[in-house]
């Protein structure tokens, strides 16, 4: 089967995520080609090889440096319909929830998004995503020619990179100001921190952390693991944190290494949006709260005590 992944770059800085997805191509298709559109940047993607790209096709023109849904779902199925290839991937991040399903009307392709796992027999593809808020997971196969995947971010690993370069290709497609429907015109970060969906590690608080100043105490807890900073939906809504901060089934979904749930219940729409995540640490002073039984550690405490008791400890292990 001919596999070939969208790359996600953003100043022509390639996403981790698609990196991943560009692994579980490679390993699972015998190879892969990775389509990453933006800036000329010469063959500064050959790297791409690394995590198992066996080709690069850098997709640029007018117009296509900044992100424009339409554009790029033009270009990117123009390139997929040139090469003939059989099975698409994306990470499932903002963009691909964006372009992936106007990719799958221009290639009249079946897509299942947010897959957490991907395995093929025969000729066929066999992708598991959860369903119903996380709470069961089905699995599916697509049952048109093309078939369009889009992987959870951090939960397909990026594998052991080798020193490969990959063959850079260019492509420019014919676009007109017809095909720019959408424009991106400005990109505003909503704070210096790591996007949640990105992160490995994540310090994550809710309602329990008692008021927005009490943030400082997240923070720096996040300053010393190099984490990014979640949020449940209630402090989202309270006006303490940024809406880019939440998770959940309206927030983000996340997958991360570690993720420390500082002060939040655990209802089930927080726990959509990071059950699957690797390790889960608890901080809450009500025993019986929801978020234990998810748990991998549970501390039953005050956040206002525990959280710099925390910090501090780890501060020494670490040396920081
Ligand atoms: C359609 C729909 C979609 C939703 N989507 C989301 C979503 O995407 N994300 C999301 O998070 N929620 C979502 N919610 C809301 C969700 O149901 C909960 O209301 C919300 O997650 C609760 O947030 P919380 O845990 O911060 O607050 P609470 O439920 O109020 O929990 C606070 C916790 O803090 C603990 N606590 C209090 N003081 C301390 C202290 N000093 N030290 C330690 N622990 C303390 C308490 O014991 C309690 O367990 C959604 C709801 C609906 C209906």
């Amino acid at each position: 089967m001919k596999a070939i992944v969208f790359v996600e770059q953003r100043d022509g800085n390639i996403k981790k995520s698609s990196c991943e997805a560009i692994h579980a191509a490679a390993s699972r298709f015998g190879s892969c080609t990775a389509v990453v559109i933006g800036p000329d940047l010469g063959d500064a993607y050959a790297g791409l090889g690394a995590y198992g790209a066996s080709k690069v096709i850098a997709v640029t023109g007018d117009g296509l440096e900044n992100y424009s849904v339409t554009a790029y779902a033009k270009a990117f199925s123009g390139v997929v319909q040139e090469l003939g290839a059989d099975v698409v991937l994306f990470s499932a991040t903002a963009m691909a929830k964006d372009l992936a399903p106007r990719v799958a009307i221009r290639l009249d392709a079946a897509l299942a998004s947010d897959c957490t796992e991907l395995t093929v027999q025969g000729d066929e593809v066999i992708a598991t995503r959860p369903v119903y808020a996380g709470k069961a997971f089905i699995t599916v196969t697509l049952a048109t020619p093309v078939k369009i995947f889009s992987l959870r971010p951090n939960v397909f690993t990026i594998g052991e990179t080798s020193d490969a370069q990959a063959e850079v290709e260019k492509r420019a497609p014919d676009l007109s100001d017809d095909d720019f429907v959408v424009r991106v015109v400005e990109t505003k970060m909503a704070s210096g921190r790591k996007d949640v969906v990105e992160a490995d590690v994540i310090v994550s608080g809710g309602r329990g952390m008692g008021a927005p100043e009490n943030w400082r105490l997240i923070e720096e807890l996040a300053d010393v693991l190099d984490a990014a900073t979640g949020a449940s939906r209630a402090v989202v809504d309270a006006g303490w944190r940024p809406h880019a901060e939440q998770v959940g089934q309206t927030g983000k979904t996340v997958a991360p290494s570690l993720y420390i749930a500082c002060g939040i219940s655990g209802a089930i729409q927080h726990l959509a949006g990071m059950s699957s995540s690797k390790c889960i640490v608890a901080i809450n002073k009500d025993p019986e709260a929801p978020i234990f039984k998810v748990a991998d550690y549970g501390i039953i405490g005050d956040v206002m005590e525990v959280l710099p008791a925390l910090t501090n400890e780890i501060k020494s292990v670490v040396g920081k």
